[in-house]
């Protein structure tokens, strides 16, 4: 599957489902995570000086709970989760359906559930009836269901990943001429969530899709994105400067890549 049908089975998935609660250009909803108060960072767009701009902030849900209140910049992230995204996406094997440590244990789990079941449904209909026992396997007959479905989205998310993929080879074109809800999709497919460290000043990326985690210095991209924008007034050089914070961290067995988008 290529992005383009990828992306169009995706709008008209969510056309069919609900009409969507629009929140501007907020691309990391729910995937912002305060290391320290264990919570997701809220959005927010801003107005005035800022219009057009999205702040994330640790702020707390109750009075009860503790939050630092501290926030992060979107455009001071974009470029270095997106060039973070390519480096992983060109060193994972998408093509290799060796299971990740996750789908290992999701598939035993499943191999046992499935054994048990039947074990159940066997002694239940050669013995006696047995409400207790009748209750049970309902109970492990709805695991199971459960089981089956995670798996797959699992497969559905492995789909969305490669279409992503297909499109590496220019990847600063792609990712550059995507709408605001296209970037939404592919974000939300490939970022299971992101630790923001406000002490140390970094931000870890979990993907979907590969047990390596992308490190971004935080304070680094601060700088790179001023640059970015004094830049851009400047009108002289619109040559990225992307990603020279970002660094993808190997885990499970990738070689560091020495590749620099
Ligand atoms: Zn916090």
């Amino acid at each position: 599957m290529t992005w383009d049908e990828w992306s169009d089975f995706q709008k008209l998935e969510r056309s069919k489902a609900h009409s969507g609660e629009r929140s501007g250009d907020v691309l990391y909803a729910k995937l912002l995570w305060c290391c320290e108060d264990k919570h997701y960072l809220t959005s927010k767009a801003c107005q005035q000086k800022f219009k057009d701009k999205v702040k994330y902030s640790c702020e707390p849900s109750s009075s009860k709970q503790h939050a630092c209140r501290k926030s992060i910049w979107q455009h001071h992230i974009e470029n270095a989760i997106s060039s973070c995204l390519h480096d992983v996406l060109e060193r994972t094997d998408l093509s290799d359906p060796g299971e990740t440590a996750a789908e290992q244990q999701l598939n035993a789990l499943i191999a046992k559930t499935e054994r048990e079941t039947k074990n159940m449904r066997d002694n239940l209909y050669t013995h006696a009836w047995d409400e207790a026992a009748k209750q049970e396997l309902d109970k492990h007959d709805e695991d199971l269901e459960d089981l089956l479905e995670r798996r797959a989205e699992r497969s559905a998310l492995r789909a969305t990943v490669t279409a992503v993929k297909s499109q590496i080879h220019a990847w600063g074109e792609f990712y550059g001429t995507l709408t605001v809800d296209e970037k939404k999709l592919l974000l939300h497919a490939t970022i299971q969530w992101i630790d923001v460290d406000f002490a140390r000043e970094t931000a870890t990326v979990h993907w979907t899709f590969s047990e390596a985690t992308a490190k971004i210095d935080l304070k680094c991209e601060r700088t790179q994105s001023r640059k970015r924008i004094l830049t851009s007034q400047q009108a002289s050089n619109d040559e990225p400067v992307a990603g020279e914070c970002g660094q993808v961290v190997a885990a499970g067995g990738f070689e560091p890549s020495t590749l620099r988008v």
